[in-house]
This record gives C-alpha cells, sequence and structure tokens, in this order.
C-alpha cells in the first residue's frame, strides 16, 4: 500500500498544501462527514444508535497497522461499504510522526494527556500541543446534544516494539473502584484479546483519559508488532478488523459468551522508574513482553538500587532503559485469577 495516498492524506496528515483545512461532505446513504482537524474525521449515520465510538491509532506514529486499519475504515466509510450504524470518531492521533517515519517527533504523546500536556509552563512541542488538541476533540465529540444516554466507547490501537508472550493484550485504565465490564471484555475477545493488563493508578495515556474523565469504557489495545507501511501481515489483524466493523455497523452487535477461563489477567506488579543517567536493564533488547522471571532475579539497576523479582513470578512488560530521566522504564506484572474482578 502506499501511504502517501491523497485522498487518505486529505483527512489525515497536516499536508503542505493545507489539504485537510476543511471538509465537509454528505454520503448517499445520509452519513454526515466532518474533518475538525488533520486526521480528526467524525462520522455521522442518519439515524444513529445508542453508541459513540472513537477509535484512534498512531499516537505512535510508527505503529502502522492500526494505521492501515484505520484508513481502511475510512475509505470503506466514504465508499458507503462500511454503513455505520453510531456516531464515530476517526483520530490519526499524531500525523506529524506519521510524517516523520518516527513514534513521535518530540515526546512520547501517551505521557501527555490528562492535562500532563501542560504540566510545565511554557514547554511547547508538537505532541504537547496536539495532545491538548485530541483531548478537546473527544469531549466535544462525547458532549454533542442529545448524546448523554449514549454509551462512550474508546479503543486506542497500537502495535508494541517488541515481541510478546501474548502477541495482543489490552490495558484496562485505572477505574477508581467501578467494576469491569464482561461486555468490554467479550468484545475484546472477539477482536482476538484475550490478554487484559489492569492498571491500579491513574496514568497519563490517552485511553485512560477517555475513561477517567469522558466515563467512557476506553482500552489501549496493542494488536501485535511494529512493522514498516506495507510490512504488516493484514490477516493477524483480521479479528480486530471483522469485530471493530461489526461494532460501527450493527445497531445492537451480540459478542461471544463472557467466560472468564478465556482471559489471562495481570495487574501491575510494580513501576520501575529511571531516575538516574545509569539506567540498565539486566536482561537481553529482544526479550518478548510477558517473559516471566523468577523471585531473586535481578532486573534492573537504577545508579546504585537494584530491582530483582520480588513474587514467585513476576512478568516484565514495556522494558526501555532509553526513557527520559523521570520516566517508567519497566513494568512488572503478575497474573491473576479472573474470577478475582469485579464485574459487571
Ligand atoms: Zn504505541
Amino acid at each position: 500500500m502506499n501511504f502517501a495516498d491523497a485522498d487518505f492524506l486529505a483527512w489525515s496528515c497536516a499536508h503542505p498544501d493545507g489539504v485537510a483545512d476543511q471538509f465537509h461532505q454528505r454520503l448517499d446513504n445520509g452519513t454526515e462527514l466532518q474533518l475538525w482537524d488533520s486526521g480528526v474525521l467524525v462520522a455521522e449515520p442518519a439515524q444513529a444508535g445508542d453508541k459513540q465510538v472513537v477509535i484512534s491509532c498512531a499516537v505512535h506514529g510508527n505503529e502502522t497497522a492500526p494505521i492501515e486499519l484505520l484508513r481502511d475504515m475510512v475509505a470503506d466509510v466514504r465508499s458507503g461499504k462500511l454503513q455505520l450504524a453510531h456516531r464515530t470518531l476517526f483520530l490519526i492521533a499524531n500525523p506529524a510522526s506519521i510524517n516523520a517515519g518516527r513514534r513521535f517527533v518530540e515526546e512520547n504523546m501517551n505521557r501527555l494527556f490528562s492535562g500532563e500536556h501542560s504540566n510545565a509552563p511554557g514547554m511547547i512541542n508538537p505532541e504537547r500541543e496536539r495532545a491538548a488538541k485530541l483531548e478537546q476533540y473527544v469531549q466535544q465529540f462525547y458532549s454533542a446534544a442529545e448524546a448523554d444516554e449514549k454509551t462512550r466507547l474508546h479503543y486506542d490501537l497500537h502495535t508494541a516494539i517488541r515481541d510478546s508472550a501474548h502477541e495482543k493484550f489490552a490495558v484496562y485504565p485505572f477505574l477508581h473502584g467501578k467494576p469491569y465490564s464482561k461486555e468490554q471484555l467479550s468484545f475484546l475477545r472477539d477482536c482476538g484479546v484475550t490478554t487484559i493488563l489492569l492498571n491500579q493508578e491513574p496514568t497519563t495515556t490517552f485511553s485512560y483519559f477517555s475513561s477517567a474523565h469522558c466515563q467512557a469504557h476506553a482500552f489501549t489495545v496493542e494488536l501485535g508488532k511494529v512493522k514498516p507501511f506495507g510490512e504488516n501481515d493484514m490477516r493477524r489483524f483480521a479479528d480486530a478488523d471483522r469485530s471493530l466493523r461489526r461494532l460501527l455497523s450493527e445497531s445492537a452487535p451480540q459478542w461471544s459468551a463472557f467466560d472468564s477461563d478465556k482471559h489471562q489477567i495481570y495487574e501491575v506488579a510494580r513501576t520501575i522508574n529511571r531516575t538516574q543517567q545509569d539506567f540498565r536493564l539486566h536482561f537481553a533488547d529482544d526479550v518478548a513482553n510477558f517473559t516471566p522471571f523468577q523471585q531473586g532475579e535481578l532486573l534492573a539497576t537504577d545508579g546504585d538500587i537494584e530491582y530483582r523479582v520480588e513474587q514467585p513470578q513476576e512478568r516484565i512488560i514495556f522494558p526501555n532503559a532509553k526513557v527520559a530521566i523521570g520516566q517508567r522504564a519497566l513494568l512488572t506484572v503478575v497474573e491473576i485469577p479472573a474470577q478475582r474482578l469485579q464485574l459487571v
């Protein structure tokens, strides 16, 4: 596929000719398309159902498979092949980083939500500006007239830098004591995502923002491994693609019956931050996410501080020794029985 497809650029990427300025279109099937900004496309069917769905990609600009999924969905909406049943916000979160072919231009955008973009007065960069705008767009989308009764959903699609013992997994943001949703877990399972990582504290991710500040069912969904454009095996994303399309196009989609045995649930055991210049991870660069380590094994050193495995088995996830000082360099997680979850 050719990412520099003019039609796609017209709604997705900041373009030197200003193509993405304004865009409003009414399709033959009655669906209204409105472009609010580069990569911010609202699609509203004539008879909108009881959900409001946000699907986002490219919070990290080099995570191409979700961008391709979204591109094809939007193309099919525009051609009439995908008839929407619900009001939908399609988001290309960080077009500038796509154009640069990088994970981000200056700063990891998924550490900048819930106001974190403004934590340093006077500090401005493309990610901070964009994260602030994305928060406004999502709030504006959800708070449209007469929409208060509707179910708010947000799936923020990613692919991971490294291999994973669980190829697909979703991060369930901290719910502040609210119960977890069986329907959402079943939907994710139908997307091929049966591994769930529960966050136990507020974070600065996009999905936590939608969950905590917009009362949406929101998830960071990791669908596989990062590849360059055109090198993704889209068959590996077929379940997610099919289920997302069903979600958008069916007025009351039915997902597989909830079965706690079908899910692998992890909770965060520890967050290890880099606080020193001399920070090291003591395992190979290519160790997969969710690889288990035994009690006592040395995971990381941060200056003189040693981090060893404390529980009988902890698995590592999202290791990155090169993060900026003060940021998270590693998480460890432990599996818990799904039966322990408070579900609704
Ligand atoms: Zn990502």
